[in-house]
């Protein structure tokens, strides 16, 4: 375990995000690797905030299928240090870029385990509601995990409408853009399973799939495109029936349509393969 901060030595970055930069680190004595994420003391108050958040959600969970937190530090100058689990394989958006796309047997697996970590989360009552290719992440083992809960809620009262815009706005769902034309009482959860759909089908097709590929779009754009589009289609010459389904159940653009966790989790595309070593 780590003890202080000091016990760490910095040896690259990793990523860097809106809150802050994440560092590969090594343990001095036990020479265990770890991911270290400094938000700055300097950083926006709603930043700091939301990495307020993050570390309260990361403290209290605990499942094979999201990023484990190892450690919470504040050094003297204000910036705050968390200690992560190292995914040392990196994010499927990275994996993307360098790769090129997923198969579909790779991405049954991927979606299953995602289900299962969405599905401890929603159990805990937390919704996530920034899944997206660069928040999921791959060690060497293999591992599919749920990371950065920047954008988290533990929903114990009705969504505030002034919170919807939180989180990534190319896989935010119909209901978080528009909660009026749904009757403004959705359950954040399913924006979760949305946002999921959207991930497995960009890195099956290598681009987002709700726009022509290469475009860079202002936001209104995208809202038509996510809120009016035609529905998201997968091409039938190099699909199966089941995975041109499960995204279809997965982008209902009326959340109460839209199949839970729980349910995707027995969908035949992903209830026929588990782990990745399989
Ligand atoms: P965002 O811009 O999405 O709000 P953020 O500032 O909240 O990002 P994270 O998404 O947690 O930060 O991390 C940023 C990047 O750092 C990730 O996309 C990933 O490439 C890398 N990263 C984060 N955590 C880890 C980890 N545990 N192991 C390996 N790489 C990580
Ligand atoms: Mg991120």
């Amino acid at each position: 375990t780590i003890q202080q901060l000091s016990d760490l030595d910095v040896l690259e970055v990793l990523g860097q995000g809106n809150s802050g930069t994440v560092y590969r680190v090594i343990h001095k004595v036990t020479s265990d690797f770890y991911a270290l994420k400094i938000i700055r003391s300097d950083c926006d108050p709603i930043i700091r905030r939301q990495s307020l958040r993050e570390i309260e959600i990361l403290r209290c969970t605990r499942s094979p299928y999201i990023v484990q937190c190892d450690g919470v530090f504040e050094k003297a100058c204000g910036d705050i240090a968390i200690a992560l689990e190292l995914m040392d394989a990196g994010s499927l958006d990275y994996l993307l870029k360098t790769n090129g796309s997923f198969t579909e047997k790779l991405l049954s697996k991927i979606a299953g385990q995602v289900l299962k970590g969405l599905n401890y989360l929603h159990a805990q009552k937390i919704v996530h509601r920034d899944i997206k290719p660069a928040n999921i992440l791959v060690n060497k083992k293999m591992e599919v995990k749920i990371a950065d809960f920047g954008c988290s809620r533990i929903m114990c009262r009705m969504l505030d409408t002034c919170d919807t815009f939180i989180g990534t706005r190319a896989y935010m769902s119909p209901e978080r853009y528009d909660p009026s034309a749904y009757g403004g009482n959705y359950n954040g959860y399913a924006g979760d399973v949305w946002s999921l759909g959207l991930t497995i089908a960009e890195l099956f097709l290598g681009y987002y799939p709700l726009l022509p590929p290469g475009e860079n779009p202002d936001w209104i754009t995208l809202m038509c495109a996510i809120c009016s589009g035609e529905p998201l289609s997968l091409p039938e010459t190099s699909t199966s029936p089941e995975f041109r389904d499960f995204i279809g159940c997965c982008l209902h653009k009326d959340f109460s349509k839209r199949w839970t966790v729980s349910q995707l989790l027995s969908h035949p595309f992903v209830s026929q393969s588990q782990d990745l070593a399989s």
